[in-house]
């Protein structure tokens, strides 16, 4: 019986029924996956604890969690993993804000944002939530610095980084955007001070490689990875130095290095000291170097440039001025580059700055007007002697400690007698004191005598501990390992883990389009696992079979900030809506590709096509019990019937691939256009006969639930409710497979087993 009354569609009774009923089943436990069962590891974005969850965490939850879903309804064993990446800038500096522990307001951030993740009803497994600041997981950052600091992959270099005077702390180049920080948005600029570093140069090349094979990335994704690569094809010459040290010259130009009239050096550049001899270049070079220049700066007009006053011999013969800028940096990496003004804007605004480069004027030919064209330079082009084909690769080796406290303890001690040691694997973890309570000044670490003072672990003497702590960068290298191991196994076994070989790599990673430089080095540590030993069973050395990035989710057309008071409170709209409604909409008001304009509109079509489904829905099933029978009026409409199964079989259709490449817009519309399609049969069958035969009613409350069935992924309270109501949840199994358009009745006969041909 399903009930004479309708119910009214009550999205936070609804909600709240099948979020403890799913509970109660274990649906969102990651099974132990069954031979031959496919094994899908989705991984969405590991957020910050930064409070709450915001709108572009719902739109990426909701991606994954539907195609989490469609997989499970389609019987593949599937992990949806999640972690929180909770050390670092952000939860220190609200921390100081609240004047409390960071520990403390992780904490309270963290269940916060799990309470929201179960009132939106993601599907995360629960039971392997973890947190990088726990101690079972930093440990693990340790023992991977340990391990890549025996590869030689970690060194520490005395070396110029960027450092922000409001965070008091050193940034990766990642960190920089324009010349300011990622985080407070102050010009950065550069000082020198002992610092640890990620080699990621051995790996450059593999990853190169790679890119151009990824399967199942989406575009967007992918650019991400070229663009931090920022690979450029071109040439390069060995140049003399005659009395003093020479120097490998590169240019993207080929053929036109006989038009070369300078040499730009990177200030990085490993013989830089080599060439500003006079003490007033030096100073200029410090100057350069600690100046707050805008590192990503691509103005040739105004980024620093200092001539050396040295010159070096051209492939040509010609002595070239040798001058230092970043601009090297920002286009090719810490190289040395030829300066050619007829080929090259950048170049020629460089040379007109500097007065002992010749002037270079543009010859009066038509083509010369564009002196940036890459192919046309005006003359013929011709390699000089000792040409050789070169790239190079624009991403460098990052800075991995920062003096703040809330981050992993770097596990080295500094004795005076052996110098930097590393601390013994069985020592493990070095741990951080939780009470600490970090002011925005300085590094409350080296305040710590308990935390500072301990025995030198080769000598025994005194010594000091690292007090730099690992950036969060540094934890989220591997932040999508995890998940996938049993939260029990996670303090003796991690990275050796068996069960890592069932679940990597990851079939899908789903994160924001800002993720590009996580992901780039999270793929540069699975090759140097690759080759250390643990992860061998990963031959590509690549950690995300696939990957999709959204864009962001803005309001009135800019960025949400409290600012400008156009933030969008995810929880206020699943209170006024319910959870389904906000990830429909979500889903709907657009392709992962385009930025999200938040508005009501989407929202506001999402809870219609809801209600309106719910009603619609519960009268036809209410109906199909009176619905009256009759073989030949049923047979006169059985081709509609045919009709009605072709359209749930293409709407099916285009549902289903839809969703397994992540298009869920696509998807939703798909479903609201077969909801359609399923009204109209109805409307066709009453203008033809009057009314619906019990043929016809069967065939359409099978639409009808074949269509809630479909709609699970995106919207799964209602749609599991619906599939109930229906009264074929049973025949189908909770949490119900992913539908079958065979499942239409077409046939005259209203009973299943009916065998009775057509009349005419
Ligand atoms: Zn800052
Ligand atoms: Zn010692």
């Amino acid at each position: 019986m399903h009930g004479k009354q309708k119910p009214n569609y009550d999205a936070s009774r609804i909600e709240a029924a099948r979020q403890s009923e799913w509970e109660r089943r274990g649906d969102y436990e990651a099974p132990c996956p069954a031979q031959g069962q496919a094994r899908v590891y989705v991984k969405p974005s590991s957020p910050f604890t930064s409070g709450n969850l915001h709108m572009g965490h719902v739109r990426d939850y909701s991606i994954g969690d539907a195609y989490a879903r469609f997989r499970r309804a389609r019987g593949d064993a599937v992990l949806l993993g999640f972690g929180f990446d909770a050390f670092g800038l952000p939860a220190e500096l609200a921390a100081i804000e609240r004047q409390e522990p960071p520990a403390d307001w992780v904490a309270e951030c963290g269940e916060r944002m799990l309470g929201q993740m179960k009132r939106l009803g993601f599907s995360f497994d629960y039971d392997r939530v973890f947190y990088s600041s726990d101690e079972s997981q930093y440990r693990w950052s340790q023992w991977l610095f340990l391990t890549l600091l025996e590869a030689g992959l970690i060194y520490s270099e005395d070396a110029t980084v960027d450092w922000c005077d409001t965070c008091q702390t050193t940034l990766a180049s990642i960190q920089v955007e324009d010349g300011r920080c990622w985080r407070c948005h102050n010009e950065v600029r550069l000082i020198r001070r002992p610092t640890w570093f990620l080699r990621i140069t051995p790996y450059l090349e593999e990853n190169d490689r790679n890119t151009e094979r990824l399967q199942n990335w989406d575009e967007l994704s992918l650019n991400t990875q070229r663009y931090i690569l920022g690979r450029s094809d071109g040439v390069e010459v060995e140049l003399d130095g005659g009395s003093g040290p020479g120097l490998t010259v590169f240019s993207p130009h080929r053929g036109a290095l006989g038009g070369a009239s300078f040499v730009l050096l990177s200030p990085r550049h490993p013989q830089v000291e080599d060439w500003a001899v006079e003490p007033a270049v030096r100073e200029a070079l410090e100057q350069m170097r600690s100046g707050g220049w805008e590192r990503s700066a691509r103005d040739a007009g105004s980024v620093p440039v200092v001539d050396t006053g040295e010159s070096i011999t051209g492939p040509t013969g010609a002595e070239l001025p040798v001058l230092v800028s970043p601009l090297v940096d920002a286009r090719y990496g810490p190289t040395a580059a030829f300066g050619i003004p007829a080929v090259d804007e950048a170049d020629a605004e460089l040379a007109a700055r500097v007065e002992r480069v010749p002037a270079w004027e543009a010859p009066e030919e038509p083509d010369a007007e564009e002196p940036d064209a890459e192919e046309d330079g005006g003359e013929a082009r011709a390699p000089v002697a000792g040409e050789r084909e070169a790239k190079r690769y624009r991403a460098n080796d990052f800075s991995i400690s920062r003096q703040r406290s809330w981050g992993t303890p770097i596990p080295v001690v500094h004795c005076e007698a052996c110098g930097a040691v590393p601390v013994p694997l069985e020592d493990l973890p070095v741990v951080l004191p939780r009470d600490i309570a970090p002011t925005g000044e300085g590094n409350p670490l080296a305040e710590r005598p308990d935390f500072v003072d301990v025995a030198c672990p080769r000598c025994g003497k005194p010594a000091k501990r690292e007090t730099d702590t690992l950036d969060c960068h540094f934890d989220a290298l591997w932040l999508w390992v995890p998940a996938a191991v049993p939260p029990a196994d996670r303090a003796e076994e991690m990275f050796t883990h068996p069960d890592l070989q069932e679940w990597l790599p990851a079939e899908r990673l789903v994160a924001g389009g800002d993720s590009g430089g996580f992901v780039f080095d999270q793929r540069i540590v699975t090759k140097a696992l690759r080759d250390v030993g643990p992860f061998a069973f990963l031959a590509e050395g690549e950690p995300f079979a696939g990957c999709l990035f959204h864009e962001m989710v803005i309001a009135d057309g800019r960025k949400m900030s409290k600012h400008l008071g156009n933030v969008v409170n995810p929880d206020e709209l699943v209170e006024q809506y319910g959870a389904d409604t906000v990830r429909l909409a979500v889903l709907y008001a657009a392709g992962p590709a385009k930025t999200l304009n938040w508005s009501d509109g989407a929202l506001r079509f999402a809870n219609r096509f809801l209600r309106g489904l719910w009603t619609y829905s519960h009268d036809r099933f209410a109906a199909l019990e009176g619905a009256p029978h009759d073989p030949e009026a049923a047979a006169e409409t059985e081709f509609m019937r045919d009709r009605l199964r072709k359209w749930c079989e293409n709407g099916l259709a285009r549902i289903t691939e839809d969703t397994e490449q992540l298009q869920m817009h696509k998807a939703v519309r798909n479903v609201t256009r077969l909801f359609d399609r399923i009204q109209d049969f109805e409307k066709r069958v009453v203008k033809r006969r009057g009314q619906l035969d019990r043929a016809d009613a069967e065939a359409q409350v099978a639409a009808l639930a074949l269509l809630a069935q479909s709609l699970a992924p995106f919207a799964p309270h209602v749609a599991e409710e619906l599939l109930i109501a229906s009264g074929r949840a049973e025949a189908a199994g909770l949490p119900a497979p992913w539908p079958d358009s065979a499942a239409i009745p077409v046939s005259t006969e209203p009973s299943a087993a009916s065998t009775q041909a057509p009349t005419t």
